[in-house]
């Protein structure tokens, strides 16, 4: 069926500043890394991506080699793209990234080289469909190149009019800094910072949010689910229809352990007096610094993106919730 967007899609949703740039981005954004390959129906990819955009979702983050296969995601979003959303290109910022391993040989092993980027990126606009990405990362840091060849081949990829912004993701502070530094010289500040962050990973609390702050750069959060851990689906068992239970590389099964099940049950009890699923707690609990410019959750079918995205508006988190949370997660 044809696709006409939401009319009142841009009422509810909240629109936050990207550190000091020009660019607003939605407090939750949605990514395509797990549940846009080949092993989600075309229909539901469709279904989410639309029900997103008529909520106010504005950002789709993508990399390379989401999928599975790699290249997948790309290939899928583009071509939604090209039925659906096309006459919104410019009501979306659409993002994509390169820096693990993505076809053989020494150029596309991953890393921050000119050459990887740089064919990287026009291999994602290929598969995109697009002239350019709205936001283009590099995706790790690389300890063997020159981080002035990244920073240069980010500063390219922009003049050349593949992209309009560029970011880093899941660089530690002490790179930041120094890409942020480089990037400025060149006359292309970095915009945006992606690391993961969820209430099972703080490490960005230990530097990194300060360093962006005083670098004018917006952070925009991956798995702030802990790849849905900090939901109520494990707290029986592993489901044959989840990540866990679907074989993912990313997420095994042992990792969901007693230990963790423990704590997932506690929140979820926080959560509950709260009035929000656990899900939409740890959403809002991220969101509780206003320096957290987006989440990018990952939902696989439309009632999980139209619960998490129930999480805007929450009530702000009371001291006494705050201290909760944390003795939870300080066991
Ligand atoms: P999440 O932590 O949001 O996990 C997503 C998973 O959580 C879903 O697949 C789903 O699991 C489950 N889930 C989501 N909402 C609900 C709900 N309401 N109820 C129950 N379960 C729910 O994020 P991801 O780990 O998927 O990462 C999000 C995005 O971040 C990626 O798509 C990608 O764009 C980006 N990313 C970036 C990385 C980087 O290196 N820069 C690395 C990883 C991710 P299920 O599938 O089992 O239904």
């Amino acid at each position: 069926s044809t696709y006409g967007a939401a009319q009142d899609r841009y009422d509810t949703m909240e629109y936050r500043r990207c550190g000091t740039s020009g660019l607003l981005l939605p407090a939750i954004s949605l990514g395509l890394w797990h549940n846009f390959g080949d092993l989600h129906p075309g229909s539901t990819q469709r279904a989410v991506l639309r029900r997103a955009f008529d909520r106010g979702i504005t950002h789709f983050d993508l990399a390379n080699n989401y999928g599975p296969p790699y290249g997948q995601a790309e290939i899928n979003f583009g071509r939604i793209l090209a039925t659906d959303f096309k006459p919104y290109r410019d009501e979306l910022i659409i993002s994509s990234k390169a820096g693990y391993d993505m076809w053989p040989g020494p150029y596309g092993q991953g890393g921050g080289s000119r050459k990887y980027l740089i064919a990287s990126c026009d291999q994602s606009l290929k598969r995109l469909g697009l002239d350019y990405v709205d936001i283009f990362y590099s995706h790790r840091f690389d300890p063997d190149t020159p981080l002035e060849e990244t920073m240069r081949s980010l500063d390219r990829i922009v003049r050349s009019g593949r992209a309009l912004y560029v970011g880093i993701s899941s660089y530690d502070p002490e790179q930041t800094e120094k890409a942020a530094a480089i990037a400025r010289d060149l006359g292309t500040p970095l915009l945006i910072h992606q690391p993961r962050y969820n209430m099972f990973d703080r490490w960005i609390e230990d530097g990194l949010v300060d360093t962006c702050e005083q670098e004018g750069m917006g952070i925009i959060c991956f798995s702030p689910l802990a790849q849905g851990i900090l939901t109520d689906k494990y707290l029986k068992g592993i489901p044959a229809q989840s990540r866990a239970g679907m074989g993912a590389v990313s997420l095994r099964p042992e990792q969901i352990d007693d230990a963790t099940r423990a704590a997932v049950s506690a929140l979820n009890e926080i959560a509950k007096d709260r009035d929000q699923t656990l899900a939409q707690m740890a959403l809002s609990w991220i969101l509780r610094d206003s320096r957290i410019t987006s989440v990018i959750v990952g939902a696989s079918s439309v009632p999980q993106l139209d619960s998490d995205l129930d999480a805007l508006g929450a009530t702000p988190f009371t001291d006494d919730e705050r201290v909760n949370i944390e003795s939870v997660l300080a066991d």
